[in-house]
């Protein structure tokens, strides 16, 4: 089977210098698993960009017109926490279109994987903590308009709770939303999942392991999902600056493995996401976001 990888080259819009939000990461994640040979060119699938249709299956017409054109009133705008620009706007709907595809690919090929995307603090009419659109949600409310799916388990194991995405669900029965968290960390207001995890700060490889390990084959036996999408947020590493729990990259490693190993060898195809990641050190961070390419290629083709 071919790895599904998905990209666009807009997955890379200019931040000033300063932001803590470092895009360049998006771009030298692909040439890292073309390096490496984790993927080669013929994986690398394109999105398209989503129309404003799409997007408003989950958020309000005004939010979108209003974020696409640069017209948010200044404190929705700030509450995003990234300044606006039309570069970034695209980037935006690109991200979306990426996650979209990959749900579409995972469905056909049983794993797909984006480089961007888990913009899981995006609710239906304002964006909050670097995210603007929830990408997964759109993606959700698409393929189960068009019946491609009748249920549909999201598992967010980024360290941030999933707030917009379980409020977005919280009355939809065909959406499972987990989300395993560090307690002590943003969002302050948390909102309820179907089930969440709720870590202390600082949890090591073991401890986290051991929950995941022991709740994950329940969830999915319970569940039974047509499609699993998975949120591999990064910033759970010790070296995170937004992070607060202190998994290592042989436990980052370790996770994406038993994550995907469950589904798979279950039955259920995957979608994945990149979710978040804040390290200072551009190559660490690139390279802890691999590992989860890393173990699809070891889980999936081998
Ligand atoms: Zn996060």
């Amino acid at each position: 089977m071919d790895f599904c990888l998905v990209y666009h080259e807009d997955y890379v819009a200019p931040l000033p210098d300063t932001h803590r939000f470092p895009m360049a990461k998006f771009g030298l994640l692909r040439d890292l698993l073309l390096k490496d040979n984790i993927v080669t060119f013929k994986d690398i699938h394109t999105p398209e960009l989503p129309s404003l249709e799409d997007i408003g299956l989950v958020h309000d017409l005004d939010y979108i017109k209003g974020y696409c054109e640069g017209t948010l009133e200044y404190r929705v705008q700030r509450r995003i926490g990234l300044p606006w620009s039309a570069a970034l706007a695209r980037r935006t709907r690109i991200a979306v279109g990426g996650t979209i595809l990959t749900a579409q690919l995972a469905l056909k090929q049983g794993l797909a994987c984006n480089t961007a995307g888990g913009t899981h603090h995006a609710f239906p009419d304002y964006g909050s903590g670097f995210c603007i659109f929830n990408d997964i949600a759109i993606a959700c409310q698409i393929l189960l308009e068009k019946g491609l799916v009748k249920k549909i388990l999201i598992i967010d194991l980024d360290v941030h709770q999933g707030d917009g995405t379980a409020y977005i669900f919280r009355n939809d029965p065909r959406v499972f939303t987990f989300s395993m968290h560090c307690e002590a960390n943003f969002p302050g207001k948390k909102q309820q999942s179907d089930w969440d995890i709720a870590l202390p700060v600082g949890m090591d490889d073991d401890g986290y392991l051991q929950i995941l390990g022991k709740h994950l084959p329940d969830l999915l036996s319970q569940v039974k999902p047509d499609l699993v999408f998975y949120d591999a947020g990064i910033d759970t590493h010790f070296g995170d600056r937004l992070g607060k729990l202190a998994l290592t990259d042989r436990g980052i490693y370790r996770r994406e493995r038993m994550v995907l190993t469950n589904c798979l060898t279950a039955g259920y195809p995957v979608a994945t996401v990149i979710g978040g990641g804040y390290s200072k050190n551009m190559s660490s961070l690139v390279y802890l976001h691999s590992l989860l390419y890393r173990a699809a290629k070891e889980v999936y083709i081998n």
